[in-house]
């Protein structure tokens, strides 16, 4: 037997609260979770049946039966158990829900500015100690993000936390489950508290707005976690040419066009989405002068803009993590050397491209192969001159280095 650590006693007289069933993990993952990972994993349950429901508070022990944190098990997903604190008097109850909204929203106090900023995420799930929900904040409203059913159980005591503390005048909730077989559809937000949002809200970032529709299924139309991205391009874009492509809703093309960009193109497939780039450009009070929306493919737009020998000073890719256009199925993963191979067709010399991926299921070392793999085959080349990630209102715990699942690397060109 190798020596065991000595064992430390419990505070005499101890009963948590809530205390249902007890998991036991092998101390490789019980030094992982000590280290900050908010997850246990299926597959580190060992097969083990559990009896559970989903939503109920587990206890998380070592091989010594040490507590190691308490959780929400979810019987569907890849995360068995959401790590929901690690301090074993912790009573998980409504306050301790406020006292984890007020705590993210001091936070963001800290490290926001004051002025010109109502969209931003007020609750980042593992960062703000609630794993596997996140709110963010759309001027008097709040949209909520349920990643697994395991976490209806604390969804109440929420809502009144989220209440109480920031007073909205509605709470939106999407579910994002991610079963094990297979994505569940995604439905419209639901109303879950306070009064029917208009179709279009006008909130601020860094003192550009943007008009949102917190009701819509697939997204507000501004994706906050890319908010540094935006950042970078606007103090890179004053007298340039930008190529904006997969632009959705225009907000990189926005950020651009107020730094003094001298041309702006802007490429998505879907025409609503360029409808809505003009709401954006015009809340700004930008002309839509000089400013170009094309329809269709990327690579189709590329190839003809290659034909006439376009040229581009600055060039934004944020390609959706999967898509399927007409005969074409796009894949973050498989295409982006492509991708980026085609954008250098049209790259000016000492272009800057902007490269974004913001799946999970890319690391920074793929991302990173993918733009040099493009240059060699392009016989350029291309380095890496600035890396941004998420913002600070989407705190990622230390030892979770998998939750910096935003990446944006601006290149230059040679
Ligand atoms: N860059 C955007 C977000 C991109 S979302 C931002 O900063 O907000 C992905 C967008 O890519 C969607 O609007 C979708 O319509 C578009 N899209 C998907 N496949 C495409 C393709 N093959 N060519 C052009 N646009 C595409």
């Amino acid at each position: 037997m190798p020596p065991q650590p000595p064992k430390r006693r419990r505070a005499p007289g101890f009963e948590p609260k809530v205390r249902r069933g007890t998991v036991r993990i092998t101390p490789d993952i019980a030094a992982r979770l000590r280290a900050g990972h908010p997850y246990l994993f299926r597959e580190a349950l060992g097969g083990r049946p559990l009896r559970e429901s989903a939503g109920e508070l587990l206890e998380i022990v070592d091989d010594a039966g040490e507590f190691v944190a308490r959780g929400l098990y979810d019987p569907d997903g890849v995360v068995a158990v959401r790590v929901l604190s690690r301090d074993p008097n912790e009573i998980l109850d409504g306050a301790a829900m406020e006292a984890r909204v007020r705590a993210a929203q001091a936070l963001r106090e800290q490290l926001l500015p004051r002025e010109g900023m109502t969209a931003y995420r007020v609750l980042h799930g593992e960062g703000d100690g609630l794993p596997g929900v996140t709110v963010d904040r759309y001027a008097d409203h709040l949209v909520v993000h349920l990643f697994s059913p395991s976490v209806e159980s604390i969804r109440d005591g929420l809502y009144d936390a989220l209440e109480a503390v920031w007073k909205p005048r509605a709470i939106y909730e999407q579910k994002r489950y991610k079963p094990l077989a297979g994505d569940a559809p995604r439905g419209p937000a639901q109303l879950a508290r306070g009064e029917v949002a208009p179709v279009e809200l006008e909130v601020e970032e860094y003192g550009t707005r943007f008009v949102v529709d917190v009701t819509a299924p697939l997204g507000t139309g501004l994706f906050l976690d890319l908010r540094e991205g935006r950042r970078s391009v606007a103090e890179r874009a004053a007298g340039k040419r930008v190529l904006n492509l997969f632009s959705y809703t225009g907000a990189f093309s926005v950020y651009a066009a107020k730094a003094g960009a001298r041309e702006i193109v802007s490429v998505d497939l879907a025409p609503k989405a360029h409808a809505r780039a003009r709401r954006n450009l015009q809340a700004n009070g930008l002309p839509e002068t000089g400013h170009e929306l094309i329809p269709g493919d990327t690579f189709k737009v590329l190839a003809r803009m290659a034909e006439r020998k376009r040229k581009f000073d600055l060039i934004v890719l944020d390609p959706p993590s999967f898509s399927q256009a007409k005969g074409r199925v796009f894949s973050v993963q498989k295409d982006y050397r492509e991708l980026v191979e085609a954008a250098l067709s049209v790259a000016a010399s000492n272009a800057l491209i902007a490269c974004v991926s913001n799946t999970m299921k890319m690391s920074v070392e793929e991302l990173d192969r993918a733009i040099g793999e493009a240059a060699g085959r392009e016989r350029r080349i291309l380095r890496v001159v600035e890396r941004r990630g998420l913002p600070a209102d989407f705190p990622v715990p230390a030892g979770f280095a998998d939750g910096h699942y935003l990446k944006f690397f601006l290149c230059a060109v040679i």
